[in-house]
């Protein structure tokens, strides 16, 4: 166990004499890189897996279910999504004493992003032991500090089974649209099976990450190889497993375009089974040690009741900044935390002044960034190839990567690093060949890394359309903008809990978060079914002092996203100008809802509370 070493630096070691690096230099060859990888098109640079691509949306890992009947029934609460957001929601429901609970999932089965993603190498890069919720309720402790995806997708099923969500779910069905009953005081949740089911309560929890979509490159849908998506990895064509040995590969030329987290953890394996690998890369991931190791059996037998929510804790109140008298997780986010708060803010550091804090930020970042670009210099052989895979913006700007054998994979001589970032990418895809610089590079097979819509949910794109009460729909609820109370619901739309990152804290352990959210939202429901509410919903009052308060109080983060290089992070280059987030923190939020819950807050949001049950 040891210290926290976010330790800020001092004033002394940020003398210019001191520095190892030089920061105007820095500061212009960030800018000069974030530059000549600006698309005007911004996100319109991508698309949606259709037409030729649209088996890129099947599932690979389930038998189509049989036409079954469709439901015309009743139950207490639908849970929108099965994944660790929707088993959240279930469970803490059902310890909240709500009886039936009918979750509705698109995949064949618990999991969400973990039953979609199983690409070789795929492991959680946060530690399990406070990544993977419920383990103490479970009764299981993870086997590795980072856990491969197969074993989180089980943990997933085994949440199901320990909190009875089997029963009512339904798999591999899509909800097309809920519609409120105000004369019953319900939800009419339609699906793609003609279902028509009644429920009292509705939580949407379908991800932010689950839409893949592909770069619009000019020709890409000529390509007569054979394509794939990293989230339906397509097994029958490579062989092998998520472990690797993708022997069906020995004698074909793959091309992976992307280098992103995902990518970060399947090079390796491509790198060691296919005949060539050519990853085309347009902004090389920052990528630090990883340092995976089995769980001690000695520390596991000594874990003593509450111990996983101790640990969660104290890893949210280090990575926002707060106070923690030790570093239980001791790992690469925790060493990086003071860098997170660009990206994430807290209201930690406010002590300090605007200038001080931020250049002190700056030069830890500068720092950090340094020992990563060294680090490709002291595991990659070639330095033409080290040049090309040294990151250069800050920290915070893309999803930090962590890997032992990433870097280490562009040393294999059937490997070959093509950049893309003075083209913004793969200028054309013909019928055999991906084109960069005018060359045409031959390939049997092309794998897409290229990500997800980020933050779009069915809810507020409108594709799964909300009527709320008098018909009005979310969308034209919120027109200008978000509109919730706390984040999870909104005036004119009873009885509806949205959980993710809107008007409320995000973290890197977003999961904790969803925890978090799952317990205030099954608490709130257990008060209106205790006290007989005909529903819940917050006054426009509440509503409007909650959007004004997180948007009065917005800490700036556009200024830190415009200086970035382009990525989902930052609206691919185009950064928002106002924050949806509350501005001190996770903590500080989780927090507010735990005394808004002890101070009788819950009434101001149930409607009609009648007498209290016995
Ligand atoms: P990303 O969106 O992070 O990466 C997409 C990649 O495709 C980028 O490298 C991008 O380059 C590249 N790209 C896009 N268009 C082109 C083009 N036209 N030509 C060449 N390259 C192109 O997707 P990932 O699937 O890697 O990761 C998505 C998120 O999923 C992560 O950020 C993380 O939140 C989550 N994740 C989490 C993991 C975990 O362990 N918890 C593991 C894996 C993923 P550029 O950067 O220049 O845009």
């Amino acid at each position: 166990m040891s210290a926290p070493r976010s330790t800020p630096a001092t004033s002394d070691s940020n003398a210019p004499q001191h520095l190892p690096f030089d920061p105007d230099a820095l500061r212009a060859r960030y800018r000069a890189e974030r530059d000549r990888r600006i698309r005007p098109e911004g996100s319109g640079q991508y698309q949606r897996p259709v037409g030729r691509f649209a088996y890129y949306d099947e599932d690979p890992y389930a038998e189509p279910l049989p036409a079954r009947e469709p439901l015309h029934d009743r139950v207490d609460a639908v849970v929108i999504g099965g994944g660790f957001g929707g088993l959240l929601a279930g469970a803490r429901l059902r310890q909240a004493g709500v009886d039936s609970i009918r979750v509705i999932e698109k995949g064949g089965d618990f999991g969400g992003t973990w039953y979609w993603n199983r690409y070789p190498g795929i492991h959680c890069d946060i530690e399990s032991h406070i990544y993977l919720p419920l383990l103490e309720e479970v009764g299981y402790v993870p086997k590795w500090k980072y856990a491969p995806g197969e074993e989180i997708r089980q943990h997933a099923k085994a949440i199901a089974r320990t909190f009875g969500l089997y029963r009512d779910a339904c798999f591999q069905t899509q909800v097309t649209e809920l519609r409120w009953d105000d004369s019953e005081f319900e939800w009419l949740v339609s699906t793609d099976r003609d279902d028509r089911i009644r429920a009292r309560y509705v939580v949407t929890a379908s991800g932010t990450l689950s839409q893949a979509k592909l770069p619009g490159i000019p020709g890409i849908e000529t390509f007569e190889g054979h394509t794939f998506h990293t989230s339906r990895w397509d097994y029958t064509y490579t062989g092998g497993s998520a472990d690797g040995n993708l022997h069906k590969l020995a004698d074909k030329r793959v091309a992976l375009i992307g280098t992103g987290a995902t990518a970060i953890q399947c090079v390796p394996h491509l790198g060691a089974d296919a005949q060539q690998l050519l990853v085309f890369q347009r902004t090389p991931s920052s990528v630090d040690v990883r340092g995976n190791r089995p769980t001690d059996p000695d520390w596991a037998a000594s874990l003593t009741p509450g111990w996983q929510q101790r640990r969660r804790d104290n890893f949210l109140s280090l990575v926002t900044g707060g106070p923690a008298d030790q570093d239980l997780v001791d790992d690469g986010w925790t060493s990086s935390a003071r860098l997170h708060q660009k990206l994430i803010p807290t209201g930690n550091h406010r002590d300090l002044p605007p200038e001080e804090r931020e250049r002190a930020e700056e030069f830890a970042d500068f720092r950090k960034m340094t020992e990563i670009r060294a680090r490709v210099d002291a595991v990659v052989d070639d330095p033409e190839v080290a040049e090309l895979l040294k990151p250069w913006y800050r920290y915070m700007c893309k999803r930090p990567t962590f890997s032992d054998s990433y870097l280490q994979t562009f040393n294999r001589p059937n490997v070959t690093l093509i950049d893309t970032a003075d083209s913004h990418g793969v200028e054309e895809i013909t019928r055999n060949a991906v084109v960069v610089g005018g060359t045409a590079y031959e390939v049997d097979c092309i794998i897409f890394s290229t990500g997800f819509e980020v933050g779009r949910s069915g809810i507020t794109s409108g594709r799964l359309p909300v009527h709320g009460r008098e018909g009005i729909t979310l969308t034209e609820a919120w027109q200008n903008g978000p509109r919730t109370l706390h984040g999870f619901y909104s005036h004119g739309f009873p009885n509806l809990f949205q959980l993710g990152p809107l008007q409320n804290a995000s973290a890197v352990n977003y999961v904790h978060v969803l925890d978090e959210q799952a317990v205030h939202v099954a608490e709130v429901v257990a008060e209106a079914r205790k006290r007989g509410a005909r529903y819940v919903e917050p006054t426009a009052e509440a509503e409007n002092a909650w959007v004004a308060r997180i948007h009065e109080n917005a800490v700036d983060v556009y200024t830190f996203h415009a200086e970035c290089t382009p990525g989902y992070y930052n609206n691919e280059g185009m950064p928002r100008q106002r924050g949806e987030s509350f501005a001190d923190g996770p903590v500080a939020f989780h927090s507010l809802l735990r005394e808004w819950r002890a101070n009788g807050g819950v009434r101001e949001v149930l409607v009609d509370a009648g007498k209290e049950r016995a």
